[in-house]
């Protein structure tokens, strides 16, 4: 692992703080104090809310996942305060929480800025990646799935954030870094409805080890390119699922 894989790491570190979801990212963090009970209930909240375990619309409550948890519903009740802020849940007034409904709107919104986030970034990354990092991004775009089969698609998950977070890491802009993993993490609710309604392996591989190609020939245009077609290619992906899915009715246009 040479300087730029450990500026890499660095920097995710510093980006995903709340967002350590995987055992890759959880064994990349420094040892440290032992988490509160309000975080460790956190953590598995929000996991639940991405997987869409917990799905979009579903309502919870307090003294249910208390018990579900066993614990205190003080820790709940902070952890659920934490991901209101961050817009996973709402309240009612005297009718408890529910996980925020996913809407088109949102997604679309999602998408452009991410869109327009990425092809800078991979722009920016044509001129600094290293050799090493590139190598990285090969491996990651090897990943694939079988549907259906949870830790599987934990997997394919984690490895395309993976993927296009090195890239953003290696545009050297740690705002830009910062901005276009919250924007991913917004996203991965997403990512998971679209990975379980359809297979996108092999599409998703494809696309991902042309971009490390335009990337490896430092080609600008062409890398810039291909990022936003793979960003409209996902989109129209989600929306053709999402638009055919039955199990998803909370979902609003
Ligand atoms: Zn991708």
């Amino acid at each position: 692992m040479g300087s730029a894989m450990v500026e890499t790491a660095g920097i995710q570190r510093r980006g995903t703080i709340r967002a350590a979801t995987t055992k890759a990212e959880a064994a990349a963090k420094k040892p440290r104090k032992p988490s509160s009970l309000t975080e460790q209930v956190y953590a598995r909240l929000r996991a639940e809310i991405l997987r869409c375990s917990l799905k979009p619309g579903q309502e919870i409550s307090e003294a249910e996942l208390a018990e579900r948890f066993e614990v205190s519903k003080t820790p709940v009740r902070e952890a659920l305060a934490t991901l209101r802020q961050e817009g996973l849940v709402h309240t009612f007034p005297r009718r408890g929480y529910q996980v925020t409904p996913i809407t088109f709107g949102d997604m679309n919104e999602l998408f452009d800025l991410r869109t327009v986030l990425e092809a800078g970034a991979v722009e920016f990354a044509c001129e600094q990646i290293t050799a090493q990092e590139i190598e990285r991004l090969r491996e990651l775009a090897e990943v694939v799935y079988r549907q259906g089969e949870s830790p599987s698609i934990d997997n394919f998950i984690a490895a395309n954030r993976q993927f296009h977070l090195a890239i953003a890491a290696a545009s050297r802009n740690k705002r830009l870094y910062d901005v276009l993993a919250r924007q991913i993490s917004e996203l991965e609710r997403f990512f998971y409805l679209g990975a379980q309604l359809r297979d996108v392996s092999s599409e998703t591989n494809a696309e991902h080890v042309e971009i490390v190609e335009a990337l490896a020939a430092r080609d600008r245009t062409r890398a810039r390119g291909l990022m936003i077609r793979h960003n409209d290619v996902t989109r129209q992906g989600l929306f053709q699922a999402l638009a055919t899915s039955k199990g998803f009715v909370s979902i609003t246009i």
